[in-house]
This record gives C-alpha cells, structure tokens and sequence, in this order.
C-alpha cells in the first residue's frame, strides 16, 4: 500500500524508480595487532582488495564521460600506485597491523606528504583518502564511499549529500533525490536544480526507505510516495515529458518588462540555460570551479573556467559573481575552519578583507574573460553588509575596468540601508536564500526549520521592498537570484515589490515566465499587499494562489 511522506520541496519535476541509499561513511579502523601467522594472509588481502578497487575504478572509468571519467580514472591509478600499497604491506609486516589499520595509516601518511608539497599534488590527497576508503571497505566488507553507481537509473536516497557528491550526479541516471536532512536553500538543493534533478529535502521518514524500492518524488509539491501505483507512476512520468517551453524574453500581461536569467556553475550549467531561452545569467557562482581545491587557483586557471561561460552568452548579460566562500562552501585557502560560527563569520565578500590579494586576482581574472568574449559583463559581490563595503568593492571593480558592479542583497542590514548602498551599486541581486537565513536566524542547512526558511515570510518580503525602494531613489535594477525567484507563485509578488529581473535554475524558468505572462502589473503589485497583509507564510502563499488559482489551474502548476 502506498504511503505518502513529505518533505520541503527544492527542485521541481516529478520522477519514480527504484531507490538506491547512500553508503554509511566508512569507520576508521581500531588498531589490532595480528598473530604472527596471519600476516602473509593479510599481505594477500591487502593485495586483492587493491587489486580488485583498481580492476572497478578502471571498469567504471571506461563506461563514464567527461569529467567523471577522469575522476575515475584518476582515482583508479591512485589504488594501482605501488607507494601506497607496499608501504601498507611494511608496516603490516613491521607492526603486524591488520591490513585495513595498514593502509590508513600509510594513507594518512601519503595525503600528508602531498598535502605538504602545495599545489597541484596536494589536490592528490583527496584521491588517496578515497582510494583508502574504498580498499578498506573492501576488506571490511561493507559498501564503498560516494554516489553508487548501479546500472540503472534510480531515486538517490540519503542522509545528506556533500556538494562534491551532488556535483558528480549525472541526471540521466540520478532520476531524483530525497533527502532526509538538508534545508530548502542547501546547496545540495541548489544544484539538485542546476542539474534539473527533482528533489526533496528534509522528508521526514526518508531514512525508512530500502534500496530497490519503488518510489514517486514531487519536487514541487515536496511529496514523495513510498509503492505508488502503476497509473500514478506513468503519470507522472507523462508530466515530466510534456514540459513547457519559455520564448526568452520575460514580461508580464501588460508587457512589463521582467528579464528572466539563469543561475549558473559551470559551462554545463550554461549550455542548460541556453537551451531553457535564458536571457542572460543573473548569477554566476564561481566558487564552484574551486570547492574541493587546497589552493587558489592561478589566475590563467581561472580565465579559462570564466571564459567557458562566458563564451556561450555572446552580446548577453552574465552577472559574475566574486568568490562566496565560508559557512555551508569552507574554501581552504579563504576561510578559517575553526570559527565557532561560520554563517556569521568571514564569508562572502569579507574575505577579502583578511586575503585582498584573493579578490584582487579573481578580478583581474574576470576583466581578462570579459576582454576576450563578447558577453555583458556585470559584476557583483556576495554578502555585503554596509555602504562603505559596497564602495569600496565598487572601486576595486573599477581598477580592474570592471564598469557594471553591484551588491547582492543577502545581510538584512543591507536591505535596511538599500539607499545609502545603492548611491555606490550600479544594480542590486537580492540573495533570498542567505537574505532568509539572516532575517529570521534559521540556519539555511536545516530541514527542521523549513517552516521559518521560506520567502513567503513577511519579514523577508519587507526587505525586498525595502530595497527596491532604496535602489528607486538612484535608479538602479534589482533582481532576484535566489531561490525564491524559481517559484512561480511568487515571481508576480517580487515583481510587484519593484524587483525586475529574476534568475533562477534553467528548469524554472518556462513556468515562471508562463504566470508573469498572465497577470499585469496592477495585478503583480496588488498580491504584494496581500502577501504583505499577512501575518504567516502559509497564509500569504494560500491568498496569493488564491487570487491567482484560474491562472495557475490552467497552467496545471
Ligand atoms: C542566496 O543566498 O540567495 C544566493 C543566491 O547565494 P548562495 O545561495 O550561493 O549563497
Ligand atoms: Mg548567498
């Protein structure tokens, strides 16, 4: 019988299959010595398990594309290197270790090594800690570390996911993702979206369900069914395959003028957007080319990963966005990991006050990729507090001929004192997912606080229109890139705020154009007052689908 669990709704599309759980992290090894006798046998095992960690790795290598082909391919040749394996067989040998205890300690030792040698070799150590991980679980007999990989598409199931884990999801096998942690603005939920991967967060009962299971996620409504029925299943299935298409130019019934961009990590992200009709990118997250690294990357490097999205937006608007490291995207060589509270740490443009040279380099970089394509270069900086952050942001963009610099709107303080900031900003992209966090202090990663997390709060939509009225008074555009901008039900109530650009997951944009394309201004501006009107969340979203419910109906959203 089928039972129906919700959850917070992250990335929408509807997807059933087959669930498949994420692994337990593998358990470091306790440190028991062997009887003499068994240490050639554990020599054997060491062996095989390297051997057979290889033989995988090389296989799935093979049968991958692209980046995750290399990834593999890397990490295959990790478990074949014969330093870390006879180095294992010492000490098993010398300190009779068992042969899991073996080669964590010889790994441990190797990472370290790399680590201290700087880069590139020390972006290596993370390949030897997985190659560990994998040998160990094979000797120990329980599943390997990450994503995994059977021959059939499936339902991604798990606790959590780490962003480098949700980075390597191919959807063409990764069907949809559940989560039973997780808040609505995680970043795994963000890429779940860059990736077009319908998914549900927080989804209370999510750890009950078993691999091989059938099961049904709604990622816009934030239901999951556990054994849906066949009709249900084909059903949605349908849905997914008669989406909309936008025309890519946003407006609303009375013409209003309303760009509709996507968010964008990487040049995949961009070919996605391209073909959604995206007008342009309102967000380009660059910290994504750099998680997981241990150093800066070169400023050549970085020209090089600029310009591969930039070059698919020809005579178009990209809004780049300066390195938003700290809090829920730690950055080694930016931020510390010892603060007691990084979401209030130094994050996002505050890093450049403690490593200038970072930000200085980033935007040498960015003016270089503007110089050799052809895109609408504007540039703006995340988590920014004050005026005289603002400023002084501003003139450092404009030493390196960067002439288009703007703010996102992310710390309440910013949005109190829109005014004041935008006599510096030339536009303004409001971040709804920090802007949420810091305005009702609910940690954005938390699926317990779902109910506080959501821009329906009337307290987040205050500070929308506070900055739209504070950007007025000098002329300047806002826009919305968070997360907030991909709902459909409530791009007509931020554009009734004054906000006049939306950018959001290539995904969204089709439906999110199709409701701005059937209500006025007059119309966008009175569901602002009623969102406003209200005093819960829940309420403004029900009297603003109210108000609008034939439209909405009609368009099955
Ligand atoms: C935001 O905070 O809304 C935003 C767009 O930035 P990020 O999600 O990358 O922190
Ligand atoms: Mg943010």
């Amino acid at each position: 019988m089928s039972t129906t669990l919700t959850g917070a709704p992250v990335s929408p599309g509807r997807a059933a299959g087959p669930a498949v759980t994420m692994p337990d992290r593998v358990p470091e090894p306790r440190t028991t010595r062997l009887a003499g006798d068994d240490v050639e046998d554990a020599v054997v095992q060491l062996t095989r398990a390297a051997a057979s960690v290889r033989d995988e790795l090389t296989d799935r290598a093979g049968r991958a594309a692209g980046t995750a082909a290399d990834l593999l391919a890397v990490t295959a040749a990790m478990a074949a290197d014969p330093a870390l394996t006879s180095d294992a067989e010492r000490r098993i040998r010398s300190d009779r270790l068992t042969p899991e205890r073996a080669i964590w300690d010889a790994a441990r030792t190797m990472a370290r090594q790399l680590e201290k040698i700087g880069p590139p070799l020390s972006e290596r150590a993370r390949d030897v800690r997985d190659v560990r991980d994998r040998i160990v679980a094979e000797l120990i007999g329980v599943r390997p570390p990450g994503v995994p990989s059977p021959d059939h598409p499936f339902v991604l199931v798990a606790d959590d996911l780490a962003p480098a884990d949700t980075a390597s999801l191919d959807p063409a096998v990764v069907l949809g993702i559940v989560t039973s942690g997780g808040g609505p603005t995680s970043h795994t939920a963000i890429l779940a979206r860059a990736l077009g991967i319908p998914a549900v967060v927080a989804v209370r009962g999510a750890a009950d369900i078993t691999d091989g299971e059938t099961v049904l996620l709604d990622g816009g409504a934030g239901i999951v069914v556990r054994d849906p029925d066949p009709e249900t299943v084909a059903a949605a299935q349908q849905h997914e395959s008669t989406r909309r298409a936008f025309d890519g130019t946003g407006r609303t019934a009375d013409g209003t003028r309303v760009e509709l961009l996507a968010n964008v990590a990487d040049p995949a992200g961009a070919q996605a957007a391209i073909e959604a009709a995206a007008e342009g990118v309102g967000l380009f997250r660059t910290e994504f080319s750099f998680l997981g690294r241990a150093n800066e990357p070169a400023v050549s490097e970085q020209v090089a990963a600029y310009r591969r999205v930039l070059a698919a937006f020809p005579g178009r608007k990209v809004v780049v966005r300066t390195l938003d490291a700290g809090a829920d995207k730690p950055l080694p060589f930016v931020t510390s990991d010892s603060e007691p509270n990084p979401a209030l740490g130094v994050r996002g443009l505050r890093t450049a006050t403690l490593r200038p040279g970072v930000l200085d380099r980033q935007l040498q970089a960015i003016a270089r990729a503007a110089e050799a394509e052809n895109a609408d270069v504007w540039v703006m900086a995340p988590m920014v507090a004050t005026a005289g952050e603002t400023a002084e942001f501003v003139a450092s963009c404009a030493r390196h001929g960067l002439r288009t610099a703007g703010v996102m709107i992310e710390v309440p303080a910013a949005a109190l004192r829109a005014e004041e900031v935008f006599a510096h900003a030339a536009f303004g992209s409001i971040g709804t997912n920090d802007l949420i966090q810091y305005t009702m202090a609910a940690d954005r990663m938390l699926g317990e606080l779902a109910t506080l997390s959501t821009p329906w709060q009337p307290a987040v939509l205050e500070l929308v229109r506070a900055t739209c009225r504070g950007a007025a008074v000098h002329d300047r555009p806002v826009g919305v890139c968070g997360e907030a901008a991909a709902d459909a039900t409530l791009a007509p109530v931020l554009v009734g705020l004054g906000v006049r650009s939306l950018s959001m997951t290539p995904r969204a944009l089709a439906d999110v154009a199709a409701v701005l394309a059937r209500v006025d201004l007059d119309e966008c501006q009175e569901l602002a007052r009623l969102a406003l009107s209200e005093d819960d969340p829940i309420a403004a979203r029900s009297a603003v689908r109210d108000a609008i419910r034939p439209v909405l109906t009609d368009l099955g959203l």
